[in-house]
């Protein structure tokens, strides 16, 4: 039996209708090497999305490695309540270097759902334990995605993916999202006066005592589509949080460690958020590590003697994994060395240039990017084989990793993409589209 059939017998894939497998049976890779996956025939394929959004400086970088098994010869693991280690304590003092002025206070757990879910809970419990309980409710954006666990989906704008999962959320709000190529309130570019943000004002006018917090994604709704929104929007509803005391939490799980161009996206509107969730490419994309970051204020909150009941209940057995931890040194270290992102700052006007490169395709119906990231929305193509899979299948062939979002193709590179690395793979999406078109110019011949 070969490794494909052993991996479908007992595997059950994320995000995968498994029968699709039958025909599109995943991969097996062997190895990888900087921005390039290695299958068992040869065969490469560029990880044009970052190993869904993690992978930051490269596969099998030396540093990283070195690292982990540096640390693997010390300690792989220890309980993080009673016992600490160097590379927590290490990592807890780089991020807060690293992160907005006001965020203190670290709290690891272990992916990006747990540093969400963490987050709100932090948020819920602060009012409590200062005396206002009735700020029990949150407010997230329609065509947000903030993780799969219960508690982050509940703040999930509606889709198809977690429809069904609806009965299970608790009670939020939920306000328009500043979806500028969708706009909810059929505004352009140049006659917005961030109109989608009225609502959020009029809410949180009405019921700010009930609020405990706003969560959004930082200019990019990832999941959404690759959404990138106005600074001005993000500023806004940072204002509103401050007039209205709510918390304003950002989750930087996607865009955080340099995806947009700086380290986090918040900086670019230079906001100062309450709490911030990070995970993904916290480790450079290596180990599963998540970090709640949140102000003085409120881990004072918190601090009490044990009888006032202010403790923090929460926590995960791999808290803070020494392992993981010792990862995210090594990455923070190589944004240093190798001046990561002074060198993408080089790179970045070219990759943009090169996305506007797809506008005037016939397939193309938005073109948007930001950082590292762009992205393609499709005209949509009713009533034919799913796009995801058409497209995914025409990357492969190509070498390339797409795994579009609904009709949204987009490149998630790494930070360590070299400039050659992207006219390939610019080069090669260029080709992928083009099938596209053909197939489905004559799709729509055998139609007629
Ligand atoms: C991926 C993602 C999460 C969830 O992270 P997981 O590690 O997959 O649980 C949360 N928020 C955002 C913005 C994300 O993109």
């Amino acid at each position: 039996m070969d490794w494909i059939e052993r991996d479908l017998r007992y595997n059950w894939h994320p995000y995968t209708q498994m029968k699709d497998c039958e025909n599109l049976p995943p991969i097996l890779i062997e190895r990888a090497e900087g921005i390039k996956f290695y299958d068992s025939e040869g065969n490469a394929y560029y990880d044009t999305i970052s190993s869904w959004w993690c992978n930051v400086h490269g596969h099998n970088h030396p540093k990283i490695i070195q690292a982990i098994n540096d640390q693997l010869d010390s300690l792989e693991h220890v309980l993080f309540a009673g016992f600490t280690h160097k590379p927590a304590i290490l990592l807890a003092e780089a991020l807060v270097d690293i992160a907005p002025s006001r965020l203190r206070k670290v709290f690891f757990s272990d992916n990006g759902s747990t540093a969400v879910e963490t987050a709100l809970k932090i948020s819920f419990q602060y009012w409590q334990n200062t005396g206002r309980p009735r700020r029990s409710k949150f407010i997230s954006l329609e065509n947000a995605y903030h993780g799969d666990t219960v508690g982050a989906m509940s703040l999930a704008g509606r889709n198809p993916f977690n429809k069904i999962f609806a009965p299970l959320f608790f009670d939020s709000f939920r306000v328009p999202s500043p979806n500028c190529p969708h706009c909810p309130m059929k505004k352009t570019k140049e006659n917005c006066r961030l109109e989608c943000s009225e609502p959020l004002e009029k809410l949180l006018r009405k019921k700010n005592k009930e609020i405990a917090g706003i969560i959004l994604e930082p200019l990019l709704q990832a999941a959404g589509g690759m959404v990138i929104y106005p600074i001005e929007y993000l500023r806004k509803v940072a204002e509103l949080a401050t007039t209205y005391q709510v918390h304003l939490i950002v989750d930087e799980v996607a865009t955080g460690f340099g995806r947009t161009g700086k380290m986090f996206a918040v900086e670019h509107a230079g906001v100062e958020p309450d709490l911030m969730c990070l995970s993904k490419g916290i480790t450079g994309g290596y180990l599963p590590l998540g970090a709640t970051l949140v102000t003085n204020e409120i881990y004072y909150a918190f601090y009490d003697d044990y009888t006032q009941n202010k403790t923090f209940f929460h926590g995960h057995t791999y808290t803070a994994n020494p392992l993981a931890c010792a990862a995210a040194l090594a990455s923070l270290d190589i944004f240093e060395e190798e001046r990561a992102l002074e060198r993408i700052s080089q790179l970045i006007p070219i990759f943009h240039k090169k996305m506007e490169g797809f506008r005037h395709l016939p397939l193309v119906e938005d073109v948007r990017y930001i950082g590292m990231i762009g992205a393609l929305e499709l005209k949509s193509l009713s009533g034919e084989e799913r796009m995801e899979l058409k497209v995914h299948r025409e990357g492969l062939k190509e070498g390339l990793i797409l795994r579009p979002l609904g009709n949204v193709v987009y490149l998630f590179l790494p930070l360590c993409t070299k400039e050659e690395e992207l006219e390939e793979i610019v080069h090669r999406c260029h080709r992928v589209l083009d099938r596209l078109k053909i197939e489905t110019e004559q799709n729509l011949l055998t139609r007629e």
